[in-house]
């Protein structure tokens, strides 16, 4: 049983927990367990015996991007949080899957590390979001990702380089195959300006508290910017901002956001999204495309 499997080998680990801190959403989902490996060999052992067990298992990062549709998730969660380290090679940087972007992107400031701004506004992992090919003001992680350390599905380690990882727009070879476990991500980065680097995150921050309701619980933005267009302005065009299905609700700040309002479900927010999808189809003729991953 993987339970004294955990005890035995004093691998870290949680039963039936609330999830409720580890998504973004703030959904109260429970899972069967949470697993935290301490390094990769341990991870790599609990992945071991989950397939030889052939028991359903899901990574998560941050949470930033998931909705957990049920308020249970009948499996095991791994979470990579103390894979954290961060290493500095002149202008090449590996990061461990479970750093924070966040943190890390300050941190390449403090080195005077230019590349990774972008990332100080994203809150997620680096393991999931060079999967996801993270970015913002028109940067993402293609433009920075040197190469990736990954297990594959009979857990061999692997590397990819940049050109192999075929990014595209919050796409990655990664994404379409999560098959793939990202253990660590290396950047090449370029020489800055401390103080200017420092600057610009802070006038995109005031920026984002004005635009985004970054005060309450959301996943960011829920679709995808059609070419040439803006999801959020679609979707407000179609008179959606407020729309409430329980505690699922369109941010009134911007429409692209759908806002946990208290005690929402992840039924909710999944059905608010179908909704949204069927009137923008009905009004623009537009497939609005899903940027977040729905967990079941
Ligand atoms: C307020 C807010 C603002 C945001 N702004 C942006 C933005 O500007 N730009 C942007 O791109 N995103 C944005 N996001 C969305 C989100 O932060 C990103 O998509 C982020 O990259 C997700 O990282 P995560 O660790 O939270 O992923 P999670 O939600 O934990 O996981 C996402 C997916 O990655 C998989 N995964 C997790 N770990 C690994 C791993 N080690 N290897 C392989 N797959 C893995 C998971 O199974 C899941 O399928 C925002 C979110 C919020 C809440």
């Amino acid at each position: 049983m993987i339970k004294s499997f955990f005890n035995e080998n004093k691998i870290i680990y949680e039963e039936n927990p609330s999830l409720k801190k580890y998504n973004t959403y703030r959904l109260d989902a429970k899972c069967k367990y949470l697993v935290f490996p301490k390094d990769e060999l341990e991870l790599i052992n609990i992945l071991k015996e989950i397939k030889k067990d052939n028991l359903k298992y899901l990574m998560l990062g941050n949470g930033s991007n998931t909705i957990f549709k049920n308020d249970y998730y009948d499996g095991i969660i791994i979470k990579l949080d103390r894979l954290n380290k961060i290493t500095y090679n002149s202008n090449y940087v590996t990061a461990e899957a479970g750093c924070s972007l966040m943190k890390l992107s300050l941190d390449l400031i403090k080195h005077g590390l230019s590349g990774l701004e972008f990332g100080a506004a994203i809150p997620g992992d680096v393991g999931a979001s060079t999967a996801m090919n993270a970015g913002a003001y028109t940067h993402d992680m293609a433009e920075v990702v040197d190469k990736v350390r990954v297990l594959d599905k009979d857990l061999n380690i692997k590397e990819f380089t940049n050109s192999e990882l075929e990014f595209e727009y919050r796409d990655s070879y990664l994404k379409k195959h999560p098959e793939y476990i990202v253990i660590s991500t290396t950047f090449k980065l370029t020489r800055g300006d401390r103080n200017a680097m420092s600057e610009l995150i802070s006038t995109r921050r005031v920026k984002r508290l004005a635009t985004q309701p970054l005060d309450k619980p959301s996943a960011g933005s829920v679709f995808r910017n059609p070419e040439g267009m803006f999801a959020g302005e679609l979707i407000e065009k179609c008179g959606l901002k407020g729309y409430k299905i329980g505690g699922a609700e369109v941010s009134k700040k911007h429409a692209n956001f759908i806002i946990n309002s208290g005690n929402a479900k992840g039924e909710d927010i999944v059905k608010l999204i179908e909704e949204i999808k069927k009137i923008v189809k009905k009004e623009y003729n537009v497939d609005l495309v899903l940027e977040q991953i729905i967990v079941e």
